[in-house]
């Protein structure tokens, strides 16, 4: 499989864009190589510069979970797009997507719509702090809200993969208000409420962790009823299990009810939207209606909007029955391979997010993702990619099913997964 044009365009790119990139955990940087550039989505395939053909395994990190190219969405977004772009008005999509996601996720009353993922996270804090007048906040280790200042701090996804513990240009004020705890150790948020007494705003939790590989929550209970005691919010981040992991997202697999969501990704239907929402208390505190200031030239954008609603539209109840399945599918293939090949490992699952960790003990928490054995994944990865599977390219991702994946789809990763296995297995550090 030659690469020979992705390498052409990555040295063209590299002269005008950082990295090459216009985001860091689209780089090989962990696992090296050249990143392929993309020409072509269709169903569960995706084809490069070069002409290969990939079953794609990170649908563009969660959004295409009907596959690329879906003939609704598309559909949808061609008529939206003949009847202009942008109007910097109000527009009756808007009301529909937030209708359909507050349909589908009880505890959320009200949304604001936005551009991505990070303005999401970035603006339910604002409002927290707005609603609650504390300065505070709680993350949790090796999870990722967007790159928001204060959530820099200790975050998964790129911050992992690029092992930086935070980002030059946050500053000492910036992050001063940010407690960092270990993921699932209640214990330490008990404690963190106990010494800043009246002073937490918000505790901002990934709904389930995927950005630090799949890690189910063990803690979402208790993080409710520590908030509730201690008035303070909590902040259910679902950019990425939102409409992805169920209908009604993590919360539709947990019934654990947070102050606030966000959202992202799959509401998108792949153009850029995103969302945050919760209780109409707190959302009422939002400008015009209240003075948390927030705003967005393009929010609610006519063509985004239409594909988010078209994406959810289309996602029915056996559009999730196929995700389980097919991460299921993909999990068990994962285990014949790496325990045929003799390789420690442990298939993780938070829902249809799908990891595999190269160590025999549950990861439970960022700590227990570092300590894997990560130095196996990058042979494993261009295994794959050689044969024509694009997985993640970093060891602290989750991989993305689609609906769209065909018996032959998984018979290609079947083919492929031995060879990833004894790579995995003949890797040294
Ligand atoms: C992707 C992601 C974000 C950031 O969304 P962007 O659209 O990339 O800004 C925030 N939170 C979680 C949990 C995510 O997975």
């Amino acid at each position: 499989m030659t690469a020979t044009r992705s390498q052409e365009l990555f040295e063209r790119a590299a002269a005008v864009i950082p990295g090459g990139v216009n985001s860091p955990v689209r780089a090989f940087h962990s696992v090296g190589g050249t990143p392929r550039f993309m020409v072509r989505g269709e169903g569960p395939h995706l084809w490069d510069a070069d002409g290969n053909r990939y079953v794609d395994l990170v649908s563009s990190w969660g959004p295409m979970i009907l596959g690329h190219a879906h003939p609704d969405v598309v559909k949808a977004v061609r008529d939206a797009a003949v009847h202009g772009l942008s109007f910097g008005t109000p527009t009756e999509g808007e009301i529909e997507l937030a209708e359909e996601i507050i349909d589908r996720v009880d505890p959320v009353h009200q949304v604001r719509l936005v551009n991505s993922g990070t303005e999401a996270t970035m603006s339910a804090i604002r409002l927290a702090r707005g609603f609650t007048g504390r300065r505070k906040i709680v993350k949790f280790a090796g999870c990722y809200h967007g790159h928001v200042d204060a959530l820099l701090a200790q975050a998964g996804s790129g911050v992992a993969t690029l092992g930086l513990p935070t980002s030059p240009g946050v500053t000492g004020a910036q992050a001063a208000d940010t407690l960092v705890l270990p993921y699932n150790d209640i214990e330490a948020v008990r404690q963190a409420f106990a010494e800043n007494d009246g002073e937490i705003a918000c505790v901002i939790t990934e709904a389930a962790a995927g950005n630090m590989g799949a890690i189910a929550p063990k803690h979402n209970a208790e993080l409710k009823e520590l908030c509730r005691a201690n008035g303070a919010l909590l902040i259910m981040d679902e950019v990425m299990t939102g409409f992805r992991v169920s209908y009604a997202g993590w919360y539709g697999l947990e019934n654990v009810e947070g102050d606030l969501y966000t959202f992202g990704k799959v509401m998108s239907g792949g153009l850029p939207a995103a969302a945050f929402g919760g209780r109409s208390d707190v959302m009422a505190k939002l400008a015009p209606a209240g003075p948390v200031y927030q705003a967005g030239t393009l929010s609610g954008n006519p063509v985004a909007v239409a594909a988010g609603l078209a994406t959810l539209r289309a996602a029915t109840h056996d559009v999730y029955r196929l995700l389980d399945a097919n991460a299921t599918r993909l999990g068990a293939l994962f285990t014949a391979a790496l325990t045929d090949a003799g390789v420690r490992h442990r298939v993780q699952f938070a829902g249809n997010l799908v990891s595999v960790f190269f160590t025999e003990d549950e990861v439970t928490d960022y700590a227990g993702a570092q300590a894997a054995e990560t130095w196996r994944f990058p042979p494993f990865f261009h295994a794959l990619l050689e044969r024509g599977v694009y997985p993640p390219p970093s060891a602290y991702e989750a991989w993305f099913v689609n609906a769209a994946m065909t018996d032959e789809d998984f018979q290609v990763i079947a083919d492929a997964l031995p060879h990833a296995a004894r790579a995995a297995a003949e890797a040294t550090t």
